[in-house]
Parts: structure tokens; sequence; C-alpha cells
């Protein structure tokens, strides 16, 4: 068997290298799936105008400093890092990690056969009915904002965890590119909590409605239409510094652009809360929920004054990395260091000398 020439195998990495590129670049535009497809950049310009103009008229100032700093904004270090990280990760994620990611079927095929077991066979339909996919469609939704909430939440609470979502916090800017902000290890951390519980509905939904082939092309395209309108009613303005809040009423069900910039906030009160992507009952519920109202000005950034070290890169790689080492180690040595402590608590106390008799 003759060996694939080096060259050859060059050539076909390069290629595949360049077409995942053209991925990563070409879809922001015209991919409806991506936050930066051109409808939602539309859609955002149009409603920040709406906002400035609501802010002007409640008495805001906006003058040609503000203007001037907006701007800047765009070409801040933290900024430029965005750039070139996302072009970067668009790469190095599709071709190292999400080959690796597991795949969520056995979960979802064990969901439905215990499911089989415990409540017996359905009999098959052949169509589901129009509001039942709806509805159906919304509980995929539901669970796969749920997954996201609860992925979030441990990568705040969990110290090993936050050192990689760490990286979506050092932004001292915020633009549209900063949700592409994630190391490789958080947005796996991220995928697998979605697609487990994805999965768990799923076969929720597999064992209640067996037999209507239909039915999965039917919720995908439904699902989808829920990504494009949230994308469409003004995601993107998450990440930028534009205050569109929801206030107290419909704040408590969806986390709004100015909920997701509190996120971002470098004050200690801000720490943890909002974590919810689409909903905000997750919070609501977990007490992490931080409601906005009137304009609020934050400094952006993980709070601990580190942020500049994650700055291009090759530093947004490799800082997690060190830093999550370093807890492990800690982490291990406090363990020796507690059960050594516990052995010699354990061992024989040594016998105190008689006193009077002995001697
Ligand atoms: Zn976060
Ligand atoms: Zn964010």
């Amino acid at each position: 068997m003759n060996a694939t020439p080096l060259s050859e195998i060059a050539e076909s990495l390069w290629d595949d290298a360049l077409a995942l590129a053209q991925q990563q670049l070409g879809p922001p535009l015209v991919s409806i799936l991506s936050p930066l497809y051109w409808p939602h950049l539309v859609s955002a310009v149009l409603m920040a105008a709406l906002v400035i103009v609501w802010e002007r008229n409640h008495g805001r100032a906006y003058t040609w400093a503000s203007l001037k700093s907006t701007l800047r904004a765009w070409v801040h270090p933290s900024a430029l890092t965005d750039y070139t990280y996302w072009f970067v990760n668009g790469i190095v994620y599709s071709m190292a990690v999400v080959p690796l990611l597991p795949d969520d079927a056995p979960l979802r095929d064990a969901v439905v056969s215990q499911l089989y077991k415990t409540f017996g066979e359905r009999s098959s339909q052949e169509q589901t009915g129009t509001l039942t996919v709806t509805l159906l469609a919304l509980a995929i939704f539901v669970a796969y904002d749920f997954g996201r909430f609860v992925g979030h939440f441990l990568q705040h609470k969990v110290p090993f965890l936050w050192e990689f979502h760490k990286v979506h916090h050092t932004a001292r800017v915020l633009n549209p590119f900063t949700t592409f902000r994630m190391h490789p290890v958080d947005l796996a951390v991220m995928a697998v909590c979605t697609s487990l519980s994805v999965a768990g509905m799923a076969g929720f939904i597999l064992y209640l409605f067996p037999g209507d082939e239909s039915l999965w092309g039917a919720l995908s395209l439904r699902v989808a239409l829920a990504f494009f309108v949230f994308d469409l009613l003004g995601s993107t303005l998450r990440h930028t510094s534009v205050w569109l809040s929801y206030g107290p009423i419909l704040g408590r069900i969806f986390i709004s652009p100015a909920q997701h910039q509190v996120h971002h906030s470098a004050d200690p009160k801000h720490f943890g809360k909002n974590m919810g992507f689409v909903l905000a009952i997750w919070d609501w519920a977990a007490r992490t929920l931080y409601l906005t109202g009137k304009h609020e000005t934050l400094t952006y950034g993980a709070g601990d004054g580190d942020d500049d070290a994650y700055r291009g890169p090759l530093r947004i790689y490799g800082m997690p990395l060190i830093r999550a080492a370093q807890r492990v180690y800690q982490t291990c040595r406090k363990g020796m260091g507690k059960l050594r402590a516990a052995v010699r608590g354990t061992s024989i106390p040594p016998v105190a000398p008689r006193s009077g008799t002995d001697g």
C-alpha cells in the first residue's frame, strides 16, 4: 500500500482549514443561524437608533465626546483581540474540539427505552397536528435554554470551569464579536450541557410521538425560526453598550441586552447575575436575576484587574489552561494536607508520663 505523500496531507488539511475559515467568515453575513446574519445586524442598528432617540427624549445627552468614545471602543485592544480570536478560534474549535464532542444519541435512546420500560409502548401516529408541533418545538427551545443556564451557572460557580469562562468576561469593551470570545473548553462545556438537555427532551418526544417521520423536520424548522426571531429582536445588542432594557415585568421573563451587559460588569454587586440566555425565569428561580431600568453606566471586565493579561488569541488559549492547572495543583495540595492531618489525628496519641508512683 502506498503511503500518502506529506504534501497531499498538508494540502488537504489546508483545504479543510480554508473551508472552515470560509464558513466562519462567510456565514456571519449570510447564514441564518449566525448572530451576525445581515438582517440581525440591520435590526440591531435600527433598534440602537430607536434607543438613542428615546434616551435623548428622556434627558440623556449624546455629545460628540460620547460618539468618539463609541468609535474608539471598536478599535480598543480588547476589541482587536475579539476580531482576531473570532477568526482563529473559528478554525481551531471546528477542527480540534467539535470532532471530540460526545454524541447525544445514546442519552436520547436511553430516555426512550426507559420510558418504554416504565409506561409501555405507545401506538404510533402518522401525522402530528400543527399546534402540537409548535408546542413541542417550544419545549425543545426551553430545554435548550435551560441547558444553557445550567452550563453558564456551572461556569460561574465551579472555580475550575470559571478559569475558562473568564475569557468571555475579560472583554473590556463589548461588540458583537465578543459573543465568540469563548475558550474551546468553555464552548465544549456549554455544548455538552445543552445537548444533554435537548437529548432528554427529544427522547421524551420520540416516546410520545412514535411513527411520525416528518416530525423532526417540522420541529427543526420551528426551533431555527425561534432563534431567528430571538436574534432579530435585538440579541446582537447584548454585546454592545446600547442600553435596551425590558423593564421590571418583561425582564423577569426574558433577558434583555441591558441585563446581559450587567452580566459583563466589573462591579462585584453584578457578579454572577443574569446567567440566562433567552429566558430570565431560571435566574429568577435561582435568585440571580438583576432587573434593569434607567441607563446604568457600567465598566466591563472580570473584576479582578486581570483583563489585560488575556490579550491576543495565544494568551486567551494559554492563560486558562495555566490557571486551571494551578487550581488543580492547589486543590490536590490542600487535599493532601487535610489527609495528612486526618491520618495524624487518628494515630495513637502519645502516652502521658505517669507522675509520682513509678520513680
Ligand atoms: Zn458569564
Ligand atoms: Zn456575553
